[in-house]
């Protein structure tokens, strides 16, 4: 809308000569700033915000009403021009926010390249206005306004390419943001899937932390009990329950099924435990409701303290899987710290679980 309007506005302004000023100097420039407006209005939608006709038909009517009733206006070119470039100014300045605010919550690369764009066109605007004030132009058989109208047009014309542009080049980059989203997505819980989780892992790993492995206990009674939407609901309100517990930093996501991996970059081991025993109680404390029903679960949790400047990634979750596996076989409903120096070469050589050397049975405490 706002383009075909902006160009009916523009049309009208190339008139000039063959229509009533009324028409092209003054309805052409109103429709341009409705356009424009518009544009700027259009940005908004883009960003979910609310689509405001006040303003848009507000800055026309101002334009038309001081054309119309403010006495010698109509015929002073130098007024006309400082009314049109602070109008345009305006619009071009709110658009170029309404831009950048959006990329608080959706950083998208053409954000920033239109907003400078637009407000490099918004200076240029508000430059017209100094010479129209110390160096008044003569309006003689319009010619002096014809040196503005070239430069003024055609810039209208850039302005409304790049805003097509952009709206393009944007819905582009959200549509395949959106899409780059779901594929790292659990789409149940709405946490990291493993690929993602793994990718950010392999990330992070390097300067160290504590890798957790949570499996929920006895998941299947769950399932058996209340039915696959009651074990839906089960698996959504573990995961709300764990993100309460989270910090910065921390990398969360789901494993497959009803297991859960964690890393916690730069933790030690007691803060490592303390991190998971928290995680354990909370869950154990924890109830989440299906339809008129309360489920509750434990949680099983294996760790595995990854020094600083590791790189063997498989190993570590070797290590961290074998945690779990015995936090399982040794009751459930517990924190296993893998430890790496009783541990080493267990891990490594793939043991069984049973005849490797881990830390104590943590807790809870039998
Ligand atoms: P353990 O304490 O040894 O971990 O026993 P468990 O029952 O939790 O483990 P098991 O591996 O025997 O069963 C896991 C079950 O989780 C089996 C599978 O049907 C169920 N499951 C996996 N993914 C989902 C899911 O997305 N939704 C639901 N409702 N169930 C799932
Ligand atoms: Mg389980
Ligand atoms: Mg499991």
């Amino acid at each position: 809308m706002g383009f075909g309007v902006g160009a009916t506005g523009v049309l009208l302004l190339g008139l000039r000569g063959l229509l009533a000023d009324l028409w092209t100097i003054g309805a052409g420039n109103a429709l341009v700033f409705i356009g424009v407006g518009y544009l700027w209005q259009g940005f908004r939608a883009f960003d979910g915000r609310t689509v405001h006709h006040f303003p848009v038909l507000g800055l026309a009517t101002i334009w038309m009403v001081a054309y119309l009733a403010i006495p010698g206006f109509a015929q002073d070119v130098n007024a006309r021009i400082i009314l049109s470039s602070l109008i345009l100014a305006f619009e071009l300045s709110m658009m170029a926010l309404t831009i950048w605010r959006g990329n608080e919550t959706e950083p998208l690369p053409t954000r920033p390249v239109l907003t400078v764009m637009l407000l490099i066109y918004c200076a240029m605007t508000l430059g017209r206005i100094p010479p129209s004030i110390f160096f008044p132009a003569h309006e003689v058989n319009g010619v002096t306004v014809s040196l503005w109208f070239g430069p003024l047009t055609f810039m209208l014309h850039i302005i409304s390419l790049l805003c097509g542009f952009g709206i393009f080049s944007l819905s582009r980059e959200r549509l395949l943001l959106e899409y780059k989203r779901a594929s790292e997505t659990d789409m149940l819980t709405g946490i990291l899937n493993r690929r993602a989780f793994m990718e950010r892992l392999n990330g992070a790993f390097g300067q160290g932390g504590l890798l957790v492995l949570a499996d929920i206990d006895y998941f299947k009674r769950i399932n058996d009990t209340f039915g696959h939407g009651g074990g839906d609901a089960a698996l959504v309100g573990f995961v709300r329950t764990v993100e309460t517990q989270l910090s910065d930093g921390i990398i969360f996501g789901r494993f497959g099924g009803e297991e859960f991996a964690l890393f916690v970059p730069g933790n030690g081991n007691q803060t490592g435990f303390d991190f998971c025993e928290n995680l354990r109680k909370t869950v154990e404390l924890s109830h989440y409701k299906w339809r008129d029903k309360t489920i509750q679960t434990t949680v099983s949790i294996g760790a595995h303290c990854v020094p600083p400047d590791s790189n063997n990634l498989e190993n570590a979750l070797v290590a961290v899987d074998s945690a779990l596996y015995a936090a399982k076989h040794s009751g459930r409903n517990r924190v296993v710290l893998f430890d790496e120096r009783l541990g080493a070469g267990g891990a490594e050589a793939g043991e069984p679980a049973e005849t490797m050397a881990f830390g104590a049975i943590l807790s809870p405490q039998a």
